[in-house]
Protein backbone atom coordinates (compact mmCIF):
# COMPACT_ATOMS: atom_id res chain seq x y z
CA UNK A 1 0.00 0.00 0.00
CA UNK A 2 2.93 2.20 1.15
CA UNK A 3 4.83 1.58 -2.64
CA UNK A 4 1.06 2.64 -4.18
CA UNK A 5 1.03 5.49 -3.10
CA UNK A 6 4.58 6.72 -3.07
CA UNK A 7 4.16 5.98 -6.43
CA UNK A 8 6.95 3.36 -6.66
CA UNK A 9 4.61 0.39 -7.28
CA UNK A 10 1.33 0.74 -9.51
CA UNK A 11 -1.59 -1.25 -9.18
CA UNK A 12 -2.46 -4.74 -10.69
CA UNK A 13 -5.30 -6.12 -8.81
CA UNK A 14 -7.35 -5.21 -6.40
CA UNK A 15 -9.34 -6.64 -3.39
CA UNK A 16 -13.04 -5.58 -2.31
CA UNK A 17 -11.70 -3.58 0.48
CA UNK A 18 -11.25 0.23 0.35
CA UNK A 19 -8.83 2.13 2.49
CA UNK A 20 -10.17 5.29 3.73
CA UNK A 21 -8.40 8.11 4.83
CA UNK A 22 -10.22 11.76 4.98
CA UNK A 23 -9.86 12.81 1.76
CA UNK A 24 -8.58 9.87 0.17
CA UNK A 25 -9.82 6.16 -0.77
CA UNK A 26 -7.86 3.39 -1.76
CA UNK A 27 -8.90 0.03 -2.63
CA UNK A 28 -6.39 -2.79 -1.18
CA UNK A 29 -3.63 -4.18 -3.31
CA UNK A 30 -3.58 -7.78 -4.19
CA UNK A 31 -1.17 -7.44 -7.05
CA UNK A 32 1.16 -4.60 -7.93
CA UNK A 33 4.30 -4.01 -10.23
CA UNK A 34 7.22 -2.64 -8.56
CA UNK A 35 7.98 0.35 -10.97
CA UNK A 36 11.83 -0.24 -10.65
CA UNK A 37 13.22 -3.77 -10.05
CA UNK A 38 14.42 -4.87 -6.14
CA UNK A 39 17.04 -7.32 -5.79
CA UNK A 40 15.51 -9.25 -2.75
CA UNK A 41 18.38 -9.85 -0.36
CA UNK A 42 19.90 -13.67 -0.47
CA UNK A 43 18.92 -13.81 3.59
CA UNK A 44 15.16 -13.91 2.40
CA UNK A 45 15.57 -17.09 0.82
CA UNK A 46 12.40 -19.52 2.30
CA UNK A 47 13.44 -21.91 5.17
CA UNK A 48 13.89 -25.53 3.80
CA UNK A 49 11.60 -27.48 6.73
CA UNK A 50 8.60 -29.90 5.93
CA UNK A 51 5.88 -27.67 5.69
CA UNK A 52 7.38 -25.50 2.70
CA UNK A 53 8.91 -28.56 0.86
CA UNK A 54 5.65 -29.77 1.55
CA UNK A 55 3.99 -27.20 -0.17
CA UNK A 56 6.56 -27.47 -3.56
CA UNK A 57 5.83 -30.90 -3.56
CA UNK A 58 2.20 -30.52 -3.02
CA UNK A 59 2.41 -33.05 -0.11
CA UNK A 60 3.38 -36.08 -2.34
CA UNK A 61 6.03 -38.52 -2.67
CA UNK A 62 8.70 -37.52 -5.02
CA UNK A 63 9.40 -41.23 -5.81
CA UNK A 64 6.04 -42.76 -6.00
CA UNK A 65 3.52 -40.13 -5.68
CA UNK A 66 1.35 -41.28 -3.06
CA UNK A 67 0.61 -39.22 0.01
CA UNK A 68 3.96 -37.69 1.30
CA UNK A 69 4.72 -38.15 5.41
CA UNK A 70 8.64 -37.61 5.80
CA UNK A 71 11.00 -35.40 4.11
CA UNK A 72 13.91 -37.39 2.62
CA UNK A 73 17.44 -36.27 1.67
CA UNK A 74 18.06 -37.70 -1.55
CA UNK A 75 22.07 -37.97 -1.19
CA UNK A 76 22.18 -38.96 2.66
CA UNK A 77 23.04 -36.68 5.11
CA UNK A 78 25.46 -39.54 6.40
CA UNK A 79 27.23 -39.05 2.93
CA UNK A 80 27.46 -35.45 3.28
CA UNK A 81 24.10 -34.40 1.43
CA UNK A 82 23.18 -30.84 2.22
CA UNK A 83 19.75 -29.85 3.78
CA UNK A 84 18.82 -27.35 0.70
CA UNK A 85 15.96 -27.06 -1.47
CA UNK A 86 18.11 -29.24 -4.30
CA UNK A 87 18.75 -32.06 -1.69
CA UNK A 88 15.49 -32.20 0.20
CA UNK A 89 12.47 -33.87 -0.94
CA UNK A 90 8.73 -34.89 0.46
CA UNK A 91 8.80 -38.84 0.72
CA UNK A 92 5.92 -41.52 2.22
CA UNK A 93 7.32 -43.80 4.77
CA UNK A 94 7.13 -46.86 1.98
CA UNK A 95 10.07 -45.03 0.24
CA UNK A 96 11.98 -43.28 2.80
CA UNK A 97 12.24 -46.44 4.88
CA UNK A 98 13.25 -48.60 1.33
CA UNK A 99 15.89 -45.79 0.66
CA UNK A 100 17.69 -45.39 4.29
CA UNK A 101 20.76 -44.04 4.12
CA UNK A 102 21.52 -44.94 0.71
CA UNK A 103 22.21 -43.30 -2.91
CA UNK A 104 18.79 -43.60 -5.52
CA UNK A 105 21.25 -45.70 -7.98
CA UNK A 106 22.38 -48.50 -5.46
CA UNK A 107 18.05 -48.65 -4.69
CA UNK A 108 16.66 -48.26 -8.02
CA UNK A 109 14.87 -45.28 -7.37
CA UNK A 110 14.14 -42.19 -9.59
CA UNK A 111 12.62 -38.94 -8.59
CA UNK A 112 9.42 -37.68 -9.95
CA UNK A 113 11.01 -34.25 -11.01
CA UNK A 114 14.34 -32.75 -9.71
CA UNK A 115 14.23 -30.94 -6.69
CA UNK A 116 14.27 -27.12 -7.17
CA UNK A 117 14.46 -23.91 -4.79
CA UNK A 118 11.05 -21.87 -5.27
CA UNK A 119 12.22 -18.69 -7.34
CA UNK A 120 10.13 -16.29 -5.22
CA UNK A 121 8.86 -16.46 -1.77
CA UNK A 122 5.61 -15.70 -2.66
CA UNK A 123 5.34 -18.88 -4.84
CA UNK A 124 5.56 -20.19 -1.71
CA UNK A 125 3.34 -18.46 0.31
CA UNK A 126 0.61 -19.03 -2.18
CA UNK A 127 1.30 -22.66 -2.11
CA UNK A 128 0.91 -23.07 1.39
CA UNK A 129 -2.57 -21.20 1.11
CA UNK A 130 -1.33 -17.68 2.15
CA UNK A 131 -2.02 -16.13 -1.19
CA UNK A 132 -4.67 -14.04 -3.20
CA UNK A 133 -6.12 -16.43 -6.50
CA UNK A 134 -4.96 -12.78 -7.97
CA UNK A 135 -1.46 -14.11 -7.75
CA UNK A 136 -2.54 -17.50 -10.19
CA UNK A 137 -1.48 -15.54 -13.07
CA UNK A 138 1.81 -14.01 -12.27
CA UNK A 139 3.22 -17.28 -10.78
CA UNK A 140 5.34 -19.30 -12.43
CA UNK A 141 6.54 -23.18 -10.87
CA UNK A 142 10.28 -23.66 -10.00
CA UNK A 143 10.72 -26.05 -12.46
CA UNK A 144 9.67 -23.36 -15.36
CA UNK A 145 6.31 -24.28 -15.90
CA UNK A 146 3.63 -22.78 -15.40
CA UNK A 147 0.91 -24.35 -13.06
CA UNK A 148 -2.50 -23.33 -11.94
CA UNK A 149 -1.67 -22.80 -8.28
CA UNK A 150 -5.25 -23.86 -6.42
CA UNK A 151 -4.19 -23.00 -2.17
ZN1 LIG B 1 6.81 -43.12 -1.97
Amino acid sequence: MLLVLDTKAELIHTTERVFRAERLAVPEPSVVRLVRYVQIPRHYRVAVNRRTVFARDGSRCQYCGSAAENLDHVIPRSKGGPHTWENVVAACRRCNTRKEDRMLHEVGMVLRSKPVAPRHRVQLLALCGGGSEDWNTYLIAGNGRREQLTA
